[in-house]
């Protein structure tokens, strides 16, 4: 089977590069062993904060600013609403170290010219009474929104579908294998594919799609385990982020997201009780009702993590026809829509108006002497 672009994976980076893609008239194909969404991208808490508890790398800002307000603007274009909620976010020091930490991060916010104020214990607790008096400081950023990740999955998705696009399930992506700058074929399990142009948006996976290349793409994954409460009334708006990297959101059906910090224990798909306690322990200590909801679903997602917290996106060296746009982290929905957009353009055009030249692949070849 033939197609212009083959994009292996489903998860958000692969939707969102068809829909940008299949917008400006390419057709395309996306290859997905599973479902929409089976990697990272479903299990994701899908906060859109410009800058979260680790800020944002400087060569990300603007891919950041940019993605913050053109998903909102997208789903215009998407058949379903992405359940936004628009209650901005609180990162909340519990301690004093804490909130030394958390005035470094408000004062990089105010140089990124990002809409946030530094509050006091008190301040904090009266903005978002579900926090603990107990709390020390915070910085609210009242732009910021949450969205339902399924939901920025499957709007990318049903955006492309119906301009042409099209997505085969059950196909597991061998190997992509190039000659003479041109691709030869795509393996699979399944059977040969052929495209002009292949993108490998295999999230954590992406380094075993590609056996036969001769670059490394340092990518591992990071676990991150989360848990789905009980619905409750709607009780707060706020994304709380706490700088033990804990965090919580109430989604737009009642009930609490409960995310924590990244895992590097390869695949490893266990829930533990040592981290699940440990972190709702955290969370209870700032927002005390977390400890009083009932659990319903525990699950884990594998963050595509790279060595310097920056994507990897762009051709590699040997084949400009084959672009790689994983390694996205902690905030891979977040900048979603623009990767999508640089990626389409770096196809269509040749060149991408962000620029992208510090997310090349062989910026670790280069680092490591090789
Ligand atoms: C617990 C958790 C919370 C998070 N919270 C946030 C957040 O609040 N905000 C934010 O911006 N980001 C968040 N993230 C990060 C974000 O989810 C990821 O950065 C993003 O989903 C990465 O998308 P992806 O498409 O690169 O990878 P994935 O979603 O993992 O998609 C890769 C896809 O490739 C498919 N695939 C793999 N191998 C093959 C193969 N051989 N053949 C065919 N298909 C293959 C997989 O099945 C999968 O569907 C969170 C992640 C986790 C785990």
């Amino acid at each position: 089977m033939k197609a212009q672009v083959i994009i292996v994976g489903g998860g958000v980076i692969g939707v969102a590069c068809a829909y940008f893609l299949s917008r400006r008239g390419v057709q395309v194909l996306i290859l997905e062993r599973h479902h929409l969404g089976a990697g990272a991208s479903g299990a994701s808490a899908t906060m859109m904060n410009i800058s979260g508890t680790s800020g944002v790398p400087e060569p990300l800002r603007p891919f950041a600013f940019e993605s913050h307000h053109l998903i909102l603007e997208l789903e215009q274009d998407f058949e379903q609403p992405l359940e936004v909620i628009r209650g901005g976010s609180l990162i909340v020091a519990m301690n004093e170290q804490e909130a030394q930490i958390l005035k470094a991060i408000f004062k990089e916010n105010q140089q990124m010219g990002i809409d946030c104020s530094m509050l006091n214990g008190l301040e904090s607790c009266r903005l978002e009474p579900l926090l603990s008096p107990q709390v020390m400081a915070a910085v609210y950023s009242p732009l910021n929104y949450h969205i339902n990740p399924f939901r920025l999955c499957e709007g990318y998705l049903s955006g492309a579908l119906r301009r042409g696009a099209k997505i085969a399930y059950g196909i597991n992506v061998l190997d992509v294998q190039v000659k003479n700058d041109r691709i030869s074929r795509v393996v699979t399990k399944q059977g040969d594919y052929y495209a002009d142009w292949v993108i490998v948006a295999g999230g954590a996976y992406t380094p075993q799609i590609l056996p036969s290349i001769d670059i490394q793409v340092p990518v591992v994954p990071g676990r991150g385990q989360a848990i789905i409460t009980e619905a409750c009334p709607p009780l707060t708006t706020h994304a709380l982020e706490f700088l033990s990297h804990v965090y919580t959101r109430q989604v737009a059906n009642g009930n609490f997201y409960l995310g924590s910090h990244t895992e590097f224990v390869g695949f490893d798909n266990r829930i533990t009780l040592e981290k699940i306690s440990a972190y709702t322990r955290a969370l209870a200590r700032g927002v005390p009702i977390i400890a009083r909801l009932r659990a319903l679903r525990f699950f884990v997602g594998f963050r595509p993590m790279s060595p310097d917290n920056l994507p990897i996106i762009g051709s590699i060296p040997t084949c400009t026809r084959l672009i790689l746009a994983t390694g996205h982290g902690r905030t891979g929905m977040r900048h979603s829509a623009s990767t999508g957009k640089a990626v389409s353009e770096l196809i269509i055009d040749g060149e991408t108006r962000l620029p992208i030249a510090d997310f090349a692949v062989d910026r670790f070849a280069q680092k490591s002497g090789h």
